[in-house]
């Protein structure tokens, strides 16, 4: 039977593995719950499943550097996630007023990690280990990768690399960049010649720094501080490049200084997703935080499955397509069913399976074989304002995974409680998944999003209009 134990949180447990020296330190603004639904869980693991020895330091006091010099100090490097939250949404609520409970932090208590802990983290580290390459990625760094405009403080800010003193940046999904980047850290290459992963972005005084000659160069933070068209510029530049396939390397000045950002890694396969999804978590949270009250969030994914990554709905106010991409890869079905079988050994659960989703549930595939080659279309979206001629809205793999699962024996129920794209599932003639959808999977409530009424604005946001709606309701 395979042994399965948590990441040393401390200097004791790592002497209790006879570790006296270890590779990685994993900072986290979220507790540590060993669950794959936490990025930065993910991404420890992973290290560990390459045969590094990685060490977890989650929501580290920020007053002093002495949380994280009590591990001592890594061999390798710092690789630093935000949490699963933007620490803004996560502290406030869209009146500016501060939240009363935060469900990733032991107990709900709040004020457990500070305001932008990524950049707060990657100080500190700096400050405790000052030659030691420290790698910003997760939500956070990602959707603040290039100039952006910030709410909270209702102006436009630098990237984050120019407030969080990291050698490197990953953005949108990090394991194939993590792995590269920790590689050649272990075969004793110099952060500074890391210029050429793509899914990463750095920091240089040198635009020929880039690895990629054909880089776009988009408006200069300054300008896009002074001048909204030009904001706007550079934020289509920025979604256009975001492609696997056809996307260029992007490079912003800012003052002397200039931001490149690679251009993206290509979504992982199916082998890979199945193998990031299997790493050997505890799924539960770490013990230190029972006599806390344990942790909250864990209680929405712990019986929930994710199928999927990516978004081809590309709504024009969802920065998911900017961090996971448009294009969909997914988990083969025995992986999922592994993994749901596993529950049912479980001893909390009662049967049912709260979710089989991702981004939007009922994406399975690519929404065409063109993009494979091609990549996404750079001048329409897949659905609106009507769906492409060349989509594929064909629901019979989903529909097959979910039979599966509901004849997995001491499962009573499998419900969808992610989202789904109603105009989509409407794409499929067949109509057997909506059939199936109404009669077996949905918990009281289904997750659809018209998000408005007037055509008008939903041609601004991107969304199908009304008519598409009230032919699912009819
Ligand atoms: S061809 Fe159509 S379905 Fe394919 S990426 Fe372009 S808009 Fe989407």
């Amino acid at each position: 039977m395979e042994f399965k134990q948590y990441l040393p949180v401390s200097r004791e447990e790592m002497v209790e593995r006879g570790w006296y020296y270890y590779d990685f330190l994993v900072v986290t603004a979220d507790a540590y719950v060993d669950h794959p639904s936490f990025g930065t869980t993910i991404i420890a693991r992973l290290l560990e499943s390459e045969g590094y020895r990685v060490a977890l330091l989650a929501q580290p006091k920020w007053k002093d550097t002495g949380d994280f010099l009590a591990m001592g100090k890594p061999r390798y490097g710092v690789f630093i996630g935000g949490g699963n939250i933007d620490s803004m949404v996560a502290h406030y609520t869209a009146a500016k007023k501060r939240r009363s409970e935060d469900s990733y932090s032991p107990g709900g208590r709040i004020g457990l990690r500070p305001d932008r802990p990524t950049i707060v983290y990657a100080n500190l580290s700096r400050q405790a280990f000052p030659d030691t390459p420290i790698i910003i990625g997760g939500l956070e760094a990602s959707l603040r990768r290039y100039a952006h405009y910030d709410y909270w403080d209702n102006k436009v800010r630098r990237g984050i690399l120019f407030d969080a003193p990291a050698d490197l940046l990953t953005y949108g999904m990090g394991e194939r960049a993590t792995c590269e980047i920790a590689r050649r850290l272990a075969k004793g290459e110099k952060v500074e010649t890391i210029r050429n992963v793509r899914g990463t972005a750095f920091v240089t005084k040198d635009k020929d720094a880039c690895a990629y000659k054909d880089a776009v160069e988009c408006p200069s933070f300054e300008s896009v501080c002074a001048d909204k068209m030009e904001y706007a510029i550079a934020t289509r530049l920025e979604y256009e490049e975001h492609d696997p396939i056809r996307g260029h390397a992007l490079l912003q000045r800012h003052g002397k200084e200039y931001l490149v950002v690679n251009p993206p890694q290509m979504p992982l396969t199916t082998a890979e997703l199945d193998r990031v999804a299997e790493l050997p978590y505890m799924r539960e949270v770490h013990p230190m935080y029972d006599a806390l009250g344990g942790v909250a969030a864990i209680e929405e994914v712990r019986f929930s499955v994710t199928h999927n990554r990516g978004c081809f709905g590309g709504c024009n106010f969802c920065s998911l397509a900017f961090h996971q991409g448009r294009m969909i890869t997914c988990r083969s079905q025995e992986s999922v069913i592994r993994e749901v079988e596993a529950f049912t050994h479980d001893p909390k659960f009662k049967g049912y399976v709260h979710d089989v989703g991702g981004p939007t549930a009922n994406f399975r595939h690519t929404s065409c074989e063109k993009q494979k080659k091609y990549g996404m279309c750079k001048d329409r979206n897949c659905l609106s304002p009507t769906p492409c001629k060349n989509i594929d809205a064909d629901h019979s793999d989903y529909l097959q995974l979910l039979r599966r699962l509901r004849a997995i024996p001491g499962v009573k129920k499998v419900f969808i409680r992610s989202g789904i794209r109603y105009d989509y599932m409407l794409e499929d003639k067949k109509g057997e998944f909506f059939t199936e959808l109404v009669k077996y999977h949905i918990s009281g409530q289904l997750k659809v999003a018209p998000e408005h009424c007037v055509d008008g604005v939903l041609d601004y946001m991107g969304k199908p209009h009304f008519d598409v709606f009230e032919k699912f309701w009819a």
